[in-house]
C-alpha cells in the first residue's frame, strides 16, 4: 500500500511539477552509472592532486562503458567493459590493487547479472584469474551454474580460455602496509582502508536491458576463506529488467544480511506496479521516487551497523546514488548527456 502511494506520488510529481528534479522520466535511452568503492572519504585525508587523479581513473572508465552504450551495445557490455578497466587499475579494490587476506594473498570475488532472464554468473576466492569480472561472466553464459569458487573456478576460468596471471599480478606495496598496520595495531579492515575500492557498474541499454556487475578483492586481514557481499546474487549484485540493477560496496557482511540489491529491486518492482480500480498496470518512476526507495533500504544497512553505498538503474530515469559513508567513488552518464564523476557525499 505505502509503495502503491510512492508510485503515485511519482505520477503526480511527474504531472505537477516542472522542476529538473521531478522530471518526467519520458524516453528511456541508455543510461550507465559505475563505483569505485565508499568510505571514509573526506575532503582532508586526500589531496586535490590525489582527488584528480582518481576523478580520471574514474571517468575512463565511465567513458568506457558510455561508449559501448552509445553506439547502440549490450548492457552486459558495458559493464564489463568498465570494470575489466578498473580491475587492471592499482588504486582500486579489485583485480590489481586487490587487499591482502590475513595470510598475505589476495583473494578475488566478482559477480555478474543480466536483468533480460535474470541469468548471473559468480565467483569467489580466485587468486590467477586476471579479470574476475569476466570469469563470472563465463560462469553465467556457460549457465550450468551460478556461483564457484576457488581452484574449481580457476580450472574452469583455464577450460575457457581466461586470461591467468601469477598471484603477484595483484599484489601492491600499498595494500601490503595496509594489512601490516592492520596486524601492527589489531585494527579492523575499516581503519586501514579508509575507501574500500570495490569496483561496480550498472547500464540500462538503449533496448532497455539493464545488467549490474561487481568485482573486489574483499576487506583487508580476511581470514578463513571469508566471502562478503560482492560475489552474492541479491546483496551485491542484481538485475532485473522489470525493476534494476544494483552493485553495491561496504561491509559486505550487513550488506547479506539486508540483501540489498534484491530488496532494492523488489521495492522498485512493486512501485511500478498501481492499481487503479481493481486494474494494475506498470507505471514509470521518477528518478526522485527510485531515490526515496534505495535511500530506505540503505537506511536499514545502516541500522544493521553496517556502511556502504549503491548505484541503481531503473527503466527510466537517471542513474541513481546512495551512501551512508563520507564518500563513494562514483560517476555517471546517461544518452541524454548527464556525464559526471564524484568522490564525497556532498558533491
Ligand atoms: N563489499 C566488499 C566486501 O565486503 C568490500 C567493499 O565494498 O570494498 O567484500
Amino acid at each position: 500500500m505505502r509503495l502503491q502511494l510512492l508510485a503515485l506520488l511519482g505520477l503526480a510529481l511527474t504531472f505537477t511539477t516542472p522542476s529538473s528534479a521531478h522530471e518526467p522520466p519520458g524516453e528511456p535511452g541508455w543510461s550507465f552509472a559505475i563505483h569505485g568503492g565508499a568510505g571514509v572519504l573526506e575532503r582532508a585525508r586526500m589531496t586535490p592532486e590525489q582527488q584528480a587523479d582518481y576523478k580520471a581513473a574514474l571517468q575512463r572508465a565511465l567513458d568506457a562503458g558510455s561508449k559501448v552504450l552509445k553506439d547502440g551495445g549490450a548492457a552486459l557490455d558495458a559493464v564489463t567493459a568498465a570494470i575489466t578497466l578498473l580491475e587492471d587499475d592499482p588504486r582500486f579494490n579489485a583485480g590489481r590493487g586487490a587487499v591482502f587476506t590475513w595470510d598475505g594473498i589476495n583473494e578475488l570475488d566478482a559477480s555478474i547479472m543480466d536483468g533480460n532472464g535474470r541469468a548471473a554468473g559468480a565467483v569467489a576466492g580466485v587468486h590467477v584469474v586476471r579479470h574476475p569480472i569476466l570469469l563470472a561472466r563465463a560462469v553465467m553464459e556457460d549457465g550450468r551454474h551460478v556461483m564457484l569458487s576457488g581452484k574449481g573456478a580457476e580450472e574452469f576460468a583455464r577450460d575457457h580460455d581466461l586470461e591467468i596471471v601469477s598471484p603477484d599480478w595483484f599484489a601492491t606495496d600499498e595494500r601490503r602496509r595496509q594489512l601490516e598496520t592492520l596486524k601492527a595495531q589489531n585494527l579492523s579492515a575499516l581503519d586501514v582502508e579508509f575507501k574500500y575500492g570495490t569496483v561496480g557498474a550498472v547500464a540500462r541499454d538503449a533496448a532497455g536491458h539493464l545488467a549490474a556487475g561487481t568485482s573486489t578483492g574483499g576487506m583487508t586481514g580476511k581470514r578463513w576463506g571469508r566471502i562478503g557481499d560482492s560475489p552474492v546474487i541479491g546483496a551485491g549484485t542484481y538485475a532485473d529488467d522489470a525493476a534494476c540493477a544494483v552493485s553495491a560496496t561496504g561491509s559486505g557482511e550487513y550488506f547479506i544480511r539486508a540483501a540489498v540489491a534484491h530488496a532494492i529491486c523488489e521495492r522498485v518492482k512493486a512501485a511500478r506496479k498501481l492499481t487503479l480500480n481493481g486494474e494494475t498496470e506498470e507505471v514509470p518512476l521518477t528518478t526522485e521516487v527510485l531515490q526515496r526507495i534505495v535511500d530506505g533500504v540503505m537506511a536499514e544497512v545502516g541500522e544493521l551497523g553496517g556502511d556502504g553505498g549503491v548505484i541503481v538503474v531503473s527503466p527510466t530515469g537517471k542513474p541513481v546514488f546512495s551512501m551512508n559513508t563520507p564518500g563513494m567513488y562514483r560517476g555517471r552518464a546517461t544518452a541524454e548527456g548527464l556525464n559526471e564523476v564524484a568522490i564525497f557525499a556532498d558533491e
